[in-house]
């Protein structure tokens, strides 16, 4: 089964996919976190990258899709989420012509909880994870990595990122109108993965065979 995690930048697309990664044993593919890791080490991917990723604007899709495609070369699981692609429809058309996808949850929290969300949060810089993590925790809680704020959680660029999250993202919602499900996650850790469980369940009954 293959799912793509939709919603606006800070929804929790990260925190929902590491649930699914470590309780569903699913592949994560987080095409910013990939981006992350290219400028971390610097490649010229990472280079050109970093220049987009800083307004808050959009990565070309081209060069977005070919690490997409190397990094479902490596997939082992049969169960896939993709968390942060496709971002415009033309990126839900690149992948149609490679995956064929099952369902997409969209992440759903109001805009005022978002912004607070992503201005107060860390994220781990050894291995990514940003679940969980409050704003005074210095050392990941998964690997002891150091926890930095990441340089496009601003207000100036989070506020670019809703911006055109609601211009070439959002337009997904209607790609996707016959496999959308909602998902709630305004409330605690804890009711969201309650929300979480039955619709993987679900989900699951109908597609996942593969678990
Ligand atoms: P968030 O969803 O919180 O904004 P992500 O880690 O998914 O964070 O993405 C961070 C940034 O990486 C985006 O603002 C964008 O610049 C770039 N990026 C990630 N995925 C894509 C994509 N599919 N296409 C183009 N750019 C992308
Ligand atoms: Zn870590």
């Amino acid at each position: 089964m293959n799912l793509i995690l939709l919603g606006k930048p800070g929804a929790g697309k990260g925190f929902i996919a590491d649930i699914l990664k470590n309780e569903y044993g699913f592949y994560h593919i987080s095409t910013g976190a990939l981006l992350r890791k290219n400028i971390a080490e610097g490649t010229q991917l990472g280079q050109v990258a970093n220049g987009y990723m800083a307004q808050g604007e959009l990565v070309p899709n081209d060069l977005v899709f070919d690490m997409l495609k190397d990094e479902i070369g490596k997939m082992k699981s049969k169960n896939c989420v993709f968390d942060g692609y496709p971002r415009s429809v033309l990126q839900a058309k690149s992948l149609a012509g490679i995956v064929n996808i099952d369902s997409v949850l969209f992440v759903d929290v109001p805009d005022d909880i978002l912004i607070e969300r992503v201005l107060s949060r860390k994220t781990c810089l050894a291995c990514g994870n940003l679940s969980e993590i409050g704003q005074k925790d210095t050392v990941c809680k998964k690997c002891g990595g150091e926890l930095v704020t990441r340089a496009d959680d601003n207000l100036e660029v989070v506020t670019n990122r809703l911006n055109v999250y609601n211009e070439s993202t959002a337009p997904l919602k209607e790609f996707y109108a016959d496999k959308i499900v909602v998902l709630d996650n305004s409330g605690s850790v804890e009711q969201t993965k309650q929300k979480l469980n039955q619709i993987i369940s679900d989900l699951l009954k109908k597609y996942g065979e593969n678990i």
